[in-house]
């Protein structure tokens, strides 16, 4: 059984058919590996010919849901236990954690993914990388973007959650190009930086983990926008997640994340299941290929983006995923209108004396009830216009509850090694 991967060179440059051929033959050998090797695949694509598709046909395959992986967790690992490598636990933010294996070779094929993804990103063997978020914890991100920083012939430095000042202390004396990190930290770091003048002049690139730092019309969201002051044009946004194994990064256009062409393909469906043109928002769904651990076929992530086609000025023909825009399971239809808890979190975001927030939904199966939990540095909720201004971005009038910034704290960083803004309380929520 072949768990090794080989990297190929990228293939992301070359023509939109040539690209084409070349996944057309992966797409077919992963399909044939995962019906071969996977318990599930053998049992949902039964019913499949045995001959090869195109990637138009990939379109009439089955999608994999969350709930599957969860459910039928043992029937997806495509190896003996000898051959994984690697075990992690995808976050608890939407259920119960649920079981990822990794072989050698799905390791290694992160390690090329983030390495691409990096060059992409601007960064090159010369630079050194610190790592601020975390390498353990069951958690495969950091893994990814050590092994990716080690494949480039950068120098990573993992010094994972830890306190401003031992991030600081790291940059002043081995001055790394890049730093990867969740956006809202690297801003706080930034300022704290500002704040101590110490030198930060060799940084010239961060990688935004995920936070979404673009908004549905490519602008940015406040959160991108401090950045933007504090960090001027160092930012790319990168997109991943456990299950599909792969990253896809900005590139220097910043016009979307280029998907590397030889890992994975990318499909926006509908509600309904069905692709929709590029520019059209639906949940990302994703045929990792070449994964060994776990293949997956037409995974549904949940996220909501969209596709961005035109031609990328960095001379890759890939399509581009856009930001993502909110979550599939955290859609709220209030009054006959749709919209995601992010037209509130970033409008709360854009609010100077805003010091934290959640949300929580309620209601039955007809309308959605939100109701917002706010804290403050200074000002409240009717000196700063909160209502105001979050009906001006929603046309709703939602209750706004004023607490403390402690209970605001241990609800958000209570159970979760992520922060967790949106609680719900719907009945009959999937
Ligand atoms: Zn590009």
């Amino acid at each position: 059984m072949k768990t090794r991967f080989e990297a190929e060179d990228d293939i992301s440059f070359l023509s939109r058919a040539d690209i084409v051929l070349r996944q057309t033959e992966l797409l077919n050998e992963h399909i044939r590996y995962s019906r071969e090797n996977s318990a599930y695949y053998k049992k949902t694509l039964a019913d499949l010919a045995d001959e090869d598709i195109t990637i138009e046909e990939l379109a009439k395959l089955p999608t994999t849901s969350k709930q599957d992986l969860a459910l039928y967790n043992v029937e997806f690992t495509a190896v003996s236990e000898h051959d994984i490598a690697d075990i992690c636990f995808t976050s608890g933010t939407t259920g119960k954690p649920c079981r990822i294996a990794y072989t050698k070779g799905d390791i290694d094929r992160l390690a090329y993914n983030d390495m691409l993804g990096f060059v992409a990103a601007g960064i090159s063997p010369a630079d050194k990388v610190l790592l601020t978020c975390t390498i353990d914890c069951c958690f495969v991100a950091g893994l990814a973007y050590y092994s990716g920083a080690v494949k480039l012939g950068a120098a990573a430095i993992r010094n994972g959650i830890n306190t401003l000042e031992s991030h600081a202390g790291i940059i002043r004396t081995e001055r790394p190009g890049a730093i990867v990190g969740v956006p809202s930290f690297l801003a706080k770091l930034g300022k704290y930086l500002q704040d101590t003048g110490i030198d930060c002049s060799s940084i010239h690139t961060l990688v935004c983990i995920g936070e979404p730092v673009r908004n549905r019309q490519m602008g940015l969201t406040p959160l991108g926008q401090k950045l933007q002051e504090i960090w001027p044009n160092c930012f790319y946004s990168t997109y991943a997640s456990s299950e599909i194994v792969t990253s896809f990064t900005e590139c220097s256009a910043r016009s979307g994340g280029h998907p590397p062409a030889d890992l994975a393909i990318v499909e926006i469906l509908d509600e309904y299941g069905v692709p929709v043109p590029a520019g059209e928002p639906g949940e990302v769904t994703v045929t990792p290929l070449q994964v060994t651990g776990m293949p997956l076929v037409r995974f549904r992530t949940g996220d909501i983006s969209f596709l961005i086609d035109e031609p990328c000025s960095c001379g890759r023909k890939t399509s581009r995923i856009g930001p993502i825009i909110g979550r599939k399971s955290q859609m709220l239809k209030i009054k006959g209108t749709t919209l995601f808890p992010s037209a509130f979190f970033t409008t709360l975001d854009s609010i100077d004396g805003v010091s934290d927030y959640y949300m929580e939904v309620g209601g039955d199966a007809l309308s959605d009830e939100v109701e917002m939990f706010v804290s403050f540095h200074h000002g409240d909720a009717k000196s700063l216009k909160v209502a105001e201004l979050l009906y001006a971005k929603t046309r709703l009038h939602v209750p706004i509850h004023t607490i403390s910034e402690e209970r605001a704290k241990s609800r958000i960083y209570g159970k979760s090694r992520k922060p967790v803004r949106f609680f719900d309380l719907r009945k009959n929520n999937l």
